[in-house]
């Protein structure tokens, strides 16, 4: 099991990194990246200081791989912000997408597709060209665990089928009861309209791209 969406103490999450590997431990992970959100204020801090535990866990299992969440970035700058991302360090760059339930910029899901994000979170209603664009680029979009940014799964998986593109199932935790076992994950992602095969497929497909 792993998941490669959640949130620490650098931004809004409730446990500091050390913790929250401990508690994957515990429900059996292999791997968590810790991906918080990031604008230009603070990727750097956040990279940072993921890398310094990264660097001080080497070799433990679960893996712990730095990442940051681009959140409310306006579009435009979203493909020069995940390069700077890359450069200062960032083993995966996840963007906020277009969730239903916030107020996320028009264009969001499209300039991280285009600007080469590894993951699409919450894409919410994204649309058929972006799918199939994302697929082309080899974005992988998101099934959400989070309340809310979950109400789109099913439209995801739809077009994600349709076009062929990569799907990864992500906690998007901020607290600790948000993370995911793994009996949940694949009920989550059977919910959305996946079969037991496609998550098992899903699941090999992101362990070779990110693991
Ligand atoms: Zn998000
Ligand atoms: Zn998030």
């Amino acid at each position: 099991m792993f998941d490669f969406h959640c949130h620490s103490v650098f931004s809004d999450g409730e446990l500091i990194p050390a913790e929250i590997w401990r508690r994957v431990k515990v429900l059996g992970y292999t791997a968590i990246a810790i991906t918080d959100h990031a604008d230009h204020s603070n990727f750097e801090f956040i990279i940072g200081n993921l890398l310094k535990i990264k660097k001080a866990f080497e070799g433990l299992t679960p893996r712990l791989i730095a990442g940051v969440e681009l959140t409310h970035v306006p579009p435009e700058f979203i493909p020069e912000l995940i390069k700077e991302s890359r450069k200062a360090g960032a083993e995966i760059v996840v963007v906020h997408g277009e969730t239903i339930v916030e107020p996320v910029a028009e264009g969001t899901n499209l300039s991280a597709i285009l600007g080469g994000a590894d993951i699409l979170a919450h894409p919410g209603l994204i649309k058929e060209e972006e799918v199939k664009l994302a697929a082309e680029k080899g974005v992988f979009l998101e099934i959400s665990g989070r309340k809310g940014h979950s109400f789109t799964n099913g439209h995801v998986v739809n077009l994600a089928k349709k076009y062929g593109a990569n799907l990864v199932i992500n906690s998007d935790a901020h607290s600790p009861s948000d993370l995911l076992t793994k009996d949940l994950a694949f009920k989550i992602a059977l919910g959305a309209g996946l079969t037991s095969e496609e998550v098992k497929k899903i699941w090999e497909i992101a362990k070779k791209r990110f693991l």
